[in-house]
């Protein structure tokens, strides 16, 4: 098993020459820090909303090299959500979000379409699956939330039976089938947004990360080692790195998620009857998530890493060992068929979790800096629209996706580091610890049960 921080997809792409480096002084209108889904689609959508607008984006790396380029590829929207969504904001709110989180999947297809980016978009849906006793009725709520919103064919309960007809794995059981999720191959839609953009005028400047932004009597000033951009407005597309920016480090905690893909088991597919492309997930909060790839492979992901310390994030956070190990064994134990085939790959990358499990649209102090972060492990969909809302905030234009109750939510500042990290480790591991008892057909330890209830008391949701 070949073990890098880039994993599989971009392995698969093959490598890019990066874009020169910032030098010297560059003038433009919008600064996007971060070159994964986000800033690429905020600069996308200011290109679209403001034809001739000068966008400037700085990546520290190569545009799509961190989590964008390699995560599981499920295209996924916020009816999961509806009930937590309900509850926060009331119905129309609900609906309206859930409803353009829905548009977002549906236009990144068409984007792909229209840009001719084979980035293997495939609407086969999603099943979210229990995986034990405890996980039954996972997404009832969900399902009744989106029925009282007017979106009930958006989540559907399938019984064990329609399940197994779709994947034969034996540990899976009843579920709820997601029709309008999709898969891509992540890398595919990073690398293809990164040239059309650049084919389209953007300046995009690679190797650049930003070590100070400031804002200026016009606009912001980003500060690069070689070079700055000034520009009227900056959005800050970082992801997990959004916890090393001072006004947001209490708003996110940093974990992991860790991925493994076998070689084409075209062969075991067929066995289990999974042919229909359906992304599939348990319904875990440290959740276990599988796809199948154009080339028959499965690709299968674990949401359970570590908790991070966000501010001093380091890619040797990506590739660990005796997660990989993990998440290979929990592979073979939904899918026996696999014992003796080879698992190619593995690979893992940092998670920027928000309290309340919804991605956060925000404008810092001073009104210049707008920012988008805390996808919780399901940004390659939302980061469409809230790249979308992000493009409307530094154009200073309002209207119904800047309304949504993503867009400037408030909400309780976690803890501070270290009390987040060690508190926030805890959890983790006794989380952990009920799942799997739960799935042996144990019953976990009352110590364990408390310590992994807490965050429900706390106000705050994980995982799933
Ligand atoms: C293993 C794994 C599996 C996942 N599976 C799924 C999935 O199946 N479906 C799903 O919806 N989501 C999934 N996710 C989450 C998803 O990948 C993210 O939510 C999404 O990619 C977020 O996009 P982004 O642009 O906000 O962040 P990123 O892709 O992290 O982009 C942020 C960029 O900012 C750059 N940067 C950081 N600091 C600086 C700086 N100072 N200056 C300049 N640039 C900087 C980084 O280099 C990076 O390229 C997964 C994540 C992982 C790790």
């Amino acid at each position: 098993m070949h073990a890098t921080p880039h994993g599989w997809w971009l392995q698969d792409v093959g490598p890019v020459q990066p874009r020169p480096g910032l030098a010297g002084s560059v003038t433009a209108d919008v600064v996007v820090i971060g070159g994964g889904y986000t800033g690429l689609w905020a600069a996308w959508h200011l290109l679209e909303r403001a034809p001739g607008i000068r966008v400037a984006l700085l990546e520290s790396a190569v545009c799509g090299d961190g989590p964008s380029g390699r995560n599981g590829g499920f295209v996924d929207h916020l009816a999961h959500g509806a009930a937590r969504l309900r509850a926060l904001a009331g119905d129309d709110a609900a609906r309206a979000t859930v409803t353009a989180s829905i548009g977002a999947v549906r236009a990144i297809g068409t984007w792909c379409e229209e840009q001719g980016v084979d980035a293997w978009f495939h609407p086969g849906g999603q099943i979210v699956a229990s995986a034990a006793p405890a996980q039954d009725g996972a997404e009832d709520d969900a399902i009744a939330a989106c029925a009282a919103l007017g979106l009930g064919e958006e989540l559907r309960p399938l019984t064990p039976v329609e399940v197994q007809a779709r994947c034969a794995s034996p540990v899976l059981r009843g579920g709820t089938l997601a029709r309008s999720t999709a898969t891509v191959h992540p890398a595919r839609l990073a690398r293809g947004l990164r040239i059309r953009l650049i084919e389209r005028g953007a300046q995009v400047f690679e190797r650049s990360a930003v070590r100070a932004l400031r804002t200026t009597p016009d606009g912001v000033r980003a500060q690069t080692t070689a070079g700055s951009v000034s520009a009227r407005a900056a959005l800050l597309c970082l992801n997990a790195h959004s916890a090393g920016v001072g006004p947001l480090r209490r708003r996110l905690t940093v974990t992991s998620s860790h991925m493994v893909i076998t070689e084409p088991v075209p062969d075991v597919l067929d066995q289990l009857g999974w042919t229909g492309g359906e992304a599939i997930t348990d319904s875990r909060h440290l959740v276990h998530y599988f796809r199948t790839t154009r080339d028959g492979r499965i690709a299968f992901g674990w949401g359970g890493g570590r908790i991070v310390c966000g501010a001093r994030l380091q890619p040797r956070d990506d590739v660990d060992a005796g997660l990989a190990r993990q998440v290979a064994a929990d592979l073979v134990r939904f899918f026996p068929a696999l014992r003796g085939r080879r698992i190619e790959h593995a690979w893992g990358g940092p998670i920027d979790a928000s309290p309340r499990h919804l991605p956060v649209v925000d404008t810092l102090p001073g009104g210049r800096v707008h920012a988008a972060f805390g996808y919780t492990g399901n940004g390659v969909g939302p980061s469409h629209l809230c790249g979308a809302i992000l493009a409307r905030l530094a154009l200073d234009e309002r209207d119904g996706l800047t309304a949504l109750p993503l867009v400037s939510p408030g909400g309780r500042l976690l803890p501070p580091e270290p009390l987040r990290v060690m508190g926030g480790e805890a959890i983790r591991v006794a989380l952990n610890r009920k799942e799997r008892a739960e799935e042996a057909g144990r019953r976990p330890g009352r110590v364990v049960s408390a310590v992994a209830a807490l965050p429900r008391l706390m106000g705050v949701e994980i995982g799933r």
